[in-house]
Order: C-alpha cells, then sequence, then structure tokens
C-alpha cells in the first residue's frame, strides 16, 4: 500500500466528515494528546455525550474504563509509523462501551467493535492526527457466535450416545487409543473395564424392548456416578459398556468393577408396573506394551469378559 492510501490528507478527510456524520459508524479524530477535535452524531447517540461536550478533552479522562494503555500504545504506533491499524471484535469485543439499541441485537448486551485507527496527514506532511472508525459488529459477532455455539452443540453430539449419554463407540475408542499411545510414552499403567448385561435378550423379551432401554439408561446413569471425573465411559455395543481408568492398576479398577457389579446387582429398574433386576459381568485388562494397539487391549478386556461369562456371569474377571 502506499503512502496516498494510507494517509489521508486533513483536507480531504475534513471534506468528507459531512458524509460520515450521518453514516451509521463511528468517527472520532484525536490529537496527540488524545484530544477530541471531531465526534460525530453516531458517537453523541451511543455515549450520550455531545460534540461540545467532549471536544478538546482528553479522552481517556471521558472515557475512564477506556483500556488505556493498551489502546495509547495502538495509537502511538499508528502516529510513529504512519500505516492504519484495525481491531477486530474477536481480538476485543469493543472499545467503547456502548449499549446496542436495536431490537434485532436484543441478546447482546454490549455493541461489538470493529476499529480502524487511519493516520491524518497535516499539510506539512506530519502525522499530528488520528481519524477512528467504529463499526458497530453486533449482528456479525452474534451470528458468528450463535454459529460457533451450534458448531459446538453438533461436536458434542457427534461423540454422544443418544440413548445413555455417554460417549458413543467412536469417540470413546478415540480416548482409548490416545490413551494407550500415552502409555507407550511414559509407561504408567492404565485399566480397561469391559462390562456387559447379562441374559439381556430375556429382559427385552420379558419387558419389552423399552423397558430393555430403560434398563440401558439406568447402567448408564449408575456407571457415571461411579467413576471419576478423570475415567471415560463409553457405551461400545447395545449392552455393553466399556470404563477407561487412566493411570490405575488393574487390582484398583477390580475395587470400581465390583462396586459397580454390586449397585446393578442391588438395583431396581422400574418400568410401568414392572420391576426388573439384572447383573453384569466384568473383565478387565491393564494396558501392556506388548499390545501394540489399542484393540488389542480391548480385545483383552473382552476376552476377561468372556471368563465371567463362562464362570456363572455375574462377575468380574481380571485378564
Ligand atoms: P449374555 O449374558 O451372554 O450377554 O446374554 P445376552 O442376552 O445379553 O446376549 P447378547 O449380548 O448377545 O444380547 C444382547 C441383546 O441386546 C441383543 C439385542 O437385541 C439387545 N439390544 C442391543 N441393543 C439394544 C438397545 O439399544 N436396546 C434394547 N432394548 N436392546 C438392545
Ligand atoms: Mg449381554
Ligand atoms: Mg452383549
Amino acid at each position: 500500500m502506499g503512502q496516498n492510501q494510507q494517509t489521508l490528507s486533513i483536507d480531504a478527510f475534513h471534506w468528507h466528515i459531512g458524509l460520515l456524520q450521518n453514516l451509521d459508524v463511528g468517527l472520532v479524530v484525536l490529537d496527540e494528546q488524545y484530544h477530541v477535535h471531531l465526534w460525530n452524531s453516531f458517537m453523541a447517540n451511543y455515549s450520550g455525550l455531545s460534540d461540545s461536550d467532549v471536544r478538546e478533552r482528553n479522552l481517556f479522562e471521558l472515557f475512564p474504563d477506556l483500556p488505556a494503555q493498551w489502546f495509547k500504545s495502538k495509537l502511538n504506533t499508528v502516529f510513529h509509523l504512519r500505516n492504519r491499524a484495525f481491531i477486530t471484535w474477536q481480538e476485543r469485543p469493543w472499545l467503547f462501551n456502548f449499549k446496542p439499541n436495536r431490537p434485532f441485537t436484543g441478546k447482546a448486551a454490549q455493541m461489538y467493535q470493529n476499529v480502524t485507527l487511519i493516520p491524518l496527514t497535516s499539510p506539512d506532511g506530519e502525522v499530528h492526527q488520528i481519524g477512528i472508525l467504529v463499526y458497530d459488529m453486533t449482528d456479525a459477532a452474534m451470528s458468528h457466535l450463535d454459529l460457533e455455539a451450534a458448531n459446538q452443540e453438533l461436536a458434542r453430539l457427534s461423540r454422544t450416545d443418544r440413548l445413555t449419554g455417554l460417549s458413543n463407540r467412536g469417540y470413546w475408542e478415540e480416548c482409548l487409543e490416545h490413551e494407550y499411545d500415552r502409555f507407550l510414552r511414559n509407561h504408567r499403567s492404565s485399566s480397561l473395564i469391559m462390562l456387559d448385561i447379562d441374559h439381556f435378550k430375556k429382559i427385552n423379551d420379558t419387558y419389552g424392548h423399552q423397558a430393555g432401554d430403560q434398563v440401558i439408561r439406568s447402567l448408564a446413569q449408575l456407571i457415571k456416578e461411579h467413576i471419576r471425573s478423570t475415567d471415560s465411559a463409553g457405551r461400545y455395543g447395545g449392552e455393553e459398556f466399556g470404563i477407561l481408568l487412566p493411570d490405575t492398576s488393574d487390582s484398583h479398577a477390580e475395587v470400581l468393577a465390583e462396586r459397580l457389579r454390586r449397585a446393578a446387582q442391588d438395583a431396581l429398574i422400574y418400568y410401568g408396573d414392572e420391576t426388573i433386576r439384572f447383573t453384569l459381568s466384568l473383565g478387565i485388562a491393564e494396558s501392556q506394551p506388548d499390545d501394540s494397539h489399542h484393540e488389542s487391549w480391548i480385545k483383552r478386556a473382552d476376552e476377561a469378559l468372556y471368563k465371567s461369562k463362562q464362570g456363572g456371569r455375574n462377575q468380574t474377571t481380571i485378564f
């Protein structure tokens, strides 16, 4: 960008003022002492201070809640380098603490702003003043933030099993894979519990599929109540769940597994007029370097679970 595009002669600038007065953009002209030389109707409307209230007065004394140190250093850079500077709402949501007054933006408590600082060249070729343009970005910011929230919710949903609210299989396996990679680096053992409801087909057949769903949901709730915040539980299949316990030996994992097994055994699930009971079979495997992949880790826990089934169900087996 050439000097002509970066700076604006002060005459040309004043020539534009009549136009800019009526634009939906804030316009302020400041000198090197930060005294105000121009204050357009946008600034007057939103600040409640008229041009005569602010003229020749120090901007930072007029607005004590401006981020003075930060903004002065921006202004000084423009005076010094004679380049335009841009401040986006993403960098700093607002410079002037204005309330948006349009009903459309009713959600926002503050006016989001983009700010452009323009060096104003006087006839002697020096820059003694800066033009500050304040753009109301509230609408754009609101739609952007809405979109971001929607994307976050979408990402959360894509990780979540709808029936139970636990992690779904894909995301849970991703966590397991990360945990296994971490184990290969630092050799701190973690444990994996795989668990499956016993004779679940019979529950479905006796009470119906909806009742079966209620049992699955109740089990998920039991799991949530028993694990720590650093553990991660996921729905691995229909009525099979996996629990990853970072930095936990298999014997410590067994304590949790047994607690959960007994809680399931004691739980009464009310569905309509029916009271349903169920039991769990569980298998535990501690991480091992020769698994070489997280899938063999799951396989070992599954083998232990199979042993529990073979052994008569309602029990825990360590691989
Ligand atoms: P086992 O003790 O050997 O585990 O016996 P099981 O009857 O539980 O055997 P299996 O694990 O093979 O059967 C699981 C059944 O769970 C089969 C399927 O119809 C049912 N199922 C799978 N997903 C769901 C679900 O989301 N809701 C309900 N209600 N049932 C499901
Ligand atoms: Mg089963
Ligand atoms: Mg099963």
